[in-house]
């Protein structure tokens, strides 16, 4: 029997004003750090960091991220970083999965600091990589989660409130995915079976977000921190993350990598055309009670709720059969579903997106 694996980040901090305690979370691990994270994110809160820094008296080189999680920005990172010991990533998921992987090669820890609750990468130990001009290459994997991951709610309720739905769009792709996954008895991105405290998280993130994501959504509108903002915040970043890392994707991210790979309009979310993949996936598992339950709250925090909402406009069936094609291609985790899914059951639930 396969062995259970859970992995988790070594500790989780998140409230408004975090970003002024990282100093002494750094000190926790080491005293000098090499810091990074892109010129808005460093206007937006780089005095603060280094304020903390400073006070904590941890020594730190800060550098300018140039965007992409590349090869050749890990290893100018890593050049920068060999004295230290200790790397922190500020920003959103192409700055800390650089992070991720700038920390595992120098094997030193890392802290991830999202500025933003658009995905849930920021807890997981997998970095997406991208070709220096932007080419989706393949997943990294590493060893463990981040040591720290420390999210100041506030910064994440001052961002524009897209970003935090379109968390939530990715956060209710967990549950659904969770239970497919367990269903068909995969393995998880750790390598091991999934286990009962991995669903569990997953199950909690779908309840958080169907019961506060709508009051948060109303208290980030006008750059709020309430109750409901923490518990969405936490779904988004840390139950969502730890939750897919220790289950699997299936139809829901399916569809996400499918249209990524045939659309070229770039002005769509992950975590929003996650959200659509969630009732494409729900169409193949022919779930009406569970898009019945999810539809109005879709509609409510605006969510899309068919191919066009992703910028997927007059898609002739031709068209349909064409992202067919990529979904149903090798390696999709369209066969995470538990049953056999075939290419015109893909077009079916494809054309009842219309
Ligand atoms: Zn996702």
């Amino acid at each position: 029997m396969t062995d259970r694996i859970l992995g988790l980040p070594a500790k989780y901090i998140q409230g408004q004003g975090a970003l002024d305690r990282i100093g002494e979370a750094a000190l926790q691990l080491d005293n000098s750090a090499l810091v990074f994270a892109d010129g808005f994110v460093r206007d937006l809160v780089g005095a603060r960091v280094t304020q903390s820094l400073e006070a904590a008296k941890v020594t730190y080189q800060w550098e300018d991220f140039n965007g992409e999680c590349c090869r050749s920005e890990i290893d100018r990172l890593k050049a920068k970083g060999k004295n230290m010991n200790l790397v922190i990533a500020i920003g959103g998921g192409k700055a800390l999965d650089t992070g991720k992987a700038v920390a595992a090669e120098l094997s030193v820890p890392f802290i991830s600091a999202p500025t933003i609750a658009s995905t849930d990468g920021a807890v997981s130990s997998i970095a997406v990589e991208y070709s220096d001009d932007h080419t989706h290459i393949g997943v990294m994997r590493f060893n463990c989660s981040p040591a720290v991951v420390l999210v100041d709610t506030q910064v994440v309720a001052n961002a524009p409130v897209r970003l935090l739905v379109a968390g939530m769009g990715d956060s209710l792709s967990t549950w659904f995915e969770a239970r497919a996954c367990h269903a068909k008895g995969i393995n998880n991105f750790r390598g091991g079976a999934i286990s009962d405290i991995a669903m569990n998280l997953a199950r909690s993130c779908h309840e958080t977000i169907m019961h506060y994501g709508r009051d948060a959504l109303c208290a980030v509108e006008k750059n709020l921190v309430n109750e409901a903002v923490e518990r969405v915040v936490e779904a988004n970043v840390f139950l969502s993350g730890v939750g897919f890392e220790n289950t699997g994707v299936a139809g829901a991210h399916a569809l996400d990598a499918a249209v990524s790979r045939y659309s070229s309009d770039h002005s769509i979310y992950h975590g929003e055309r996650v959200a659509l993949g969630v009732l494409f996936q729900l169409k193949l598992e022919g779930d009406t009670d569970a898009i019945r339950k999810l539809l109005p709250f879709f509609k409510d925090v605006g969510l899309p709720i068919n191919l066009q909402g992703i910028g997927l406009k007059d898609m002739s069936a031709e068209d349909l059969q064409d992202l067919a094609t990529i979904v149903m291609r090798d390696g999709s985790p369209i066969r995470n579903l538990p049953f056999h899914v075939k290419h015109d059951d893909v077009v079916h639930a494809l054309s009842q997106l219309l």
